[in-house]
């Protein structure tokens, strides 16, 4: 399998090559040459795996740099009870006849993300191995992404980890996750700004290639594909689960940001899983469900994005939408430069009077949007009619969902955050906070490892050289 940009600018490469990059080198994102359709008869083998299995057999598809042990021995460290939770690693529960809840936040920091970057972690640490060479994320984080990576990198060899989070403004739940964290290889740095001033000092680092090479400068954002593709993995899980043969239709619904799980699915139904519809789900920051219904892609200024009681999902743009274009343009990637062009020009782009329109409906996207009042509403209808306590971003994804239902397929929603993780929009909405997985009950009373920064590139880039050099 090799490597390609969606703007064609990249020699082709191998999977190793592309794992600890960001874009490609023209500005793109790296994308497979193709995706690898599944037949019959290996589906129906696929049913009966475990996960890790089914994990290394979807996995090895897309990776043939690494000897098959080698990936099998990493995707088996990754998926296991100890780390989230369960054997099943996406247990499904039943919601209300033909409704199921797909828990996908069992892991380490109770989100979603901790299943693609605990696998990231493991292979990250290999290949770096592999080339004795180390590695220094730098990051910015509004609360999720900040703590899955540092669970995943956390007594990783050749990693450090230095995460940027603004002082006082994520919860105290997020802030005592990552600052709880006492390990030689992580560091957190609390901004004295918001989330905004922290990404700005990310970016400018990272237009300094002299500093970026010299202290080996990486990142794990969502657009890194080692991300992608160990999330295929789950939607297949979870098909295999709710049907008892292939030739069943599902439909998925998805709360959706940045584009990055949702296209998992995208590429999970090219490969030949039979899912009907993926229904994203959105909050009021709607980039996606306002493409989806009208064809119109624009992209939010950043004074507009609003911070929303769903705010793993508060983005601007979708950045990993991109790769969807390039299948919806014929994989053309003149065609995606030129849209992109028009994005950084025009703020986005107009696909209504182009072919290409007509075509979207055989991928099987369905869209909607769900605000504060929607998500508080469906948190209580759930909790009284179901007893079961949903998160924020779920609840989004459940109220879409059902305005889609559809009583001859199955549904499954996903479940991209535990209710623990946002205390106080769960307390809101029941009167009363939410169950606390075992252990995490002192999370916030112990001791805490951050430095408190002001929101200057100059004093970071001089703590991580200090860091680094020490
Ligand atoms: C990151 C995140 C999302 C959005 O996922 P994308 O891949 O960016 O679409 C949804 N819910 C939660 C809880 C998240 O952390």
């Amino acid at each position: 399998m090799r490597y390609l940009s969606t703007r064609g600018g990249m020699a082709p490469q191998q999977f190793c090559d592309i794992l600890i990059g960001g874009l490609a080198p023209d500005g793109g994102l790296v994308i497979p040459e193709y995706y690898p359709t599944i037949d019959a008869t290996t589906l129906a083998a696929w049913r009966h795996l475990d996960y890790p299995q089914l994990a290394t057999a979807i996995i090895s598809r897309y990776v043939d740099d690494l000897p098959a042990t080698v990936l099998a021995e990493l995707i088996a460290q990754t998926y296991t009870a100890e780390i989230f939770a369960t054997p099943d690693i996406t247990p499904l529960r039943p919601l209300m006849p033909g409704v199921h809840i797909l828990g996908l936040s069992n892991g380490p920091t109770l989100a979603f993300k901790d299943i693609a970057m605990q696998l990231l972690g493991r292979l990250f640490s290999h290949v770096l191995a592999q080339h004795g060479a180390t590695l220094n994320i730098l990051g910015a984080t509004s609360g999720d992404t900040g703590s899955s990576a540092e669970y995943a990198m956390r007594g990783q060899a050749n990693i450090r980890v230095f995460m940027l989070s603004p002082h006082g403004k994520t919860s105290p739940f997020q802030a005592a996750q990552m600052f709880s964290l006492n390990e030689p290889n992580i560091f957190n740095l609390a901004i004295r700004g918001v989330f905004d001033d922290c990404q700005d000092i990310v970016k400018a680092l990272n237009e300094d290639a002299e500093f970026k090479n010299q202290y080996r400068i990486g990142a794990v954002n969502s657009i890194n594909w080692g991300r992608v593709v160990a999330q295929i993995v789950y939607y297949f899980k979870a098909y295999f689960a709710v049907t008892d043969h292939d030739s069943q239709p599902v439909d998925m619904v998805v709360p959706s940001g940045n584009f990055g799980n949702i296209y998992a699915g995208h590429i999970a139904r090219c490969m030949g899983l039979p899912l009907r519809r993926l229904i994203i789900a959105t909050n009021e920051n709607n980039v996606l469900d306002e493409f989806f219904r009208t064809g119109v892609y624009r992209v939010r200024p950043t004074a507009e994005v609003q911070h929303t009681s769903s705010p793993s999902m508060d983005i601007s743009k979708a950045s990993n939408f991109e790769r969807f274009v390039f299948d919806l343009v014929g994989r053309d990637p003149t065609v995606v430069s030129q849209l992109w062009r028009q994005v950084r020009e025009q703020g986005g782009f107009d696909l209504r009077t182009t072919p290409y329109w007509a075509e979207i409906a055989q991928y099987g996207f369905v869209s909607g949007t769900s605000t504060h009042a929607d998500r508080m509403r469906t948190i209580r209808w759930v909790y009284e009619h179901y007893g079961d306590i949903i998160d924020t971003h779920t609840a989004d994804g459940v109220k879409v969902g059902l305005e889609y239902r559809d009583p001859a397929v199955p549904m499954i929603c996903q479940e991209t955050a535990l209710a623990a993780k946002f205390e106080a929009a769960i307390e809101e909405a029941l009167g009363f906070r939410p169950p606390r997985p075992e252990g995490l009950d002192d999370l916030e009373t112990l001791p805490q490892y951050v430095e408190v920064l002001p929101a200057e590139a100059q004093a970071v880039r001089k703590y991580i050289v200090d860091q680094i050099e020490s």
